[in-house]
């Protein structure tokens, strides 16, 4: 059974998409999408060896061969332009996922769809869509295993705007869809952040005093400020 994580990537997964999933490990995503969500090709991309060759046994064991192609390679240079309309991405950090969208730029053109899954810091793709044209459309926060998931859905197109409404910054941090959710598992994500916020501020309001001091504490109120602006205290 697919992990509720990988779930919420693979609900977005279009009928009949030629997907391509790149840091897939294990190929349980593809593999998944292969048997229940009737798309029509998928390439399992994989930057390290180990990983590639646990992707192709599996994807083998599980008689795919045919629809899924496994290749070793670093981000999307695994896949030609034109191959797919829809890339997936989990499991990484925010950054490191960004900096594969911008490093395989070229090979976008005909991707309609971006599911990205980031462990942690989602807000430097939330502006790299910003920065490239790209619409965030639908997101996800999800708690698995005591910890918490987020899922970005991005489009290029005549997709709509983006609702960052007015605050513009408390949206990329925190995510203007989930914001206006604000279900139980947004909140707990950033009231533990906020604490983590914090008690770091308590912690350098003790260290000698410094520019960099001063600068780090100047941006973690700023920080709490936003988690406050959206999520005011309880009483
Ligand atoms: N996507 C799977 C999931 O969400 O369960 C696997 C996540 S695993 C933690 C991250 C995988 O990404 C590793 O197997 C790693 O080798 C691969 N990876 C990291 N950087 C990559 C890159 N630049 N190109 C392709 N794969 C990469």
């Amino acid at each position: 059974k697919l992990s509720a994580r990988l779930s919420a990537v693979a609900k977005y997964v279009p009928n009949g998409a030629k997907v391509a999933d790149i840091g897939s490990d294990h190929a349980y995503l593809p593999c998944y999408l292969a048997k229940n969500n009737g798309i029509s090709f998928a390439v399992a991309g994989e930057v390290a060896q180990g990983p590639f060759q646990s992707a192709e046994r599996n994807v083998s064991a599980e008689g795919l061969s045919e629809l899924i192609s496994v290749r070793l390679g670093d981000g999307l240079e695994v896949i030609q332009p034109d191959e797919v309309d829809c890339i997936t991405i989990a499991g990484m950090g925010g950054a490191l996922i960004a900096s594969i969208l911008e490093n395989g730029k070229e090979k976008l053109r005909a991707v309609k769809r971006l599911i990205l899954q980031p462990n942690i810091s989602a807000i430097s793709i939330r502006k790299w869509f910003l920065d490239n044209g790209w619409v965030l459309t639908a997101e996800e926060i999800l708690e698995e295993d005591g910890k918490i998931y987020e899922v970005l859905v991005g489009e290029q197109g005549d997709a709509p705007m983006t609702p960052y409404g007015q605050n513009v910054e408390a949206g990329l941090l925190l995510g203007p869809y989930l914001i206006m959710k604000k279900n139980l598992v947004f909140k707990k994500k950033w009231l533990g952040e906020k604490n983590n916020w914090q008690r770091i501020y308590h912690q350098l309001e003790n260290a000698a005093e410094s520019p960099d001091t001063l600068e780090k504490k100047q941006e973690l109120i700023h920080k709490i400020q936003l988690v406050e602006e959206v999520i005011p205290d309880e009483n």
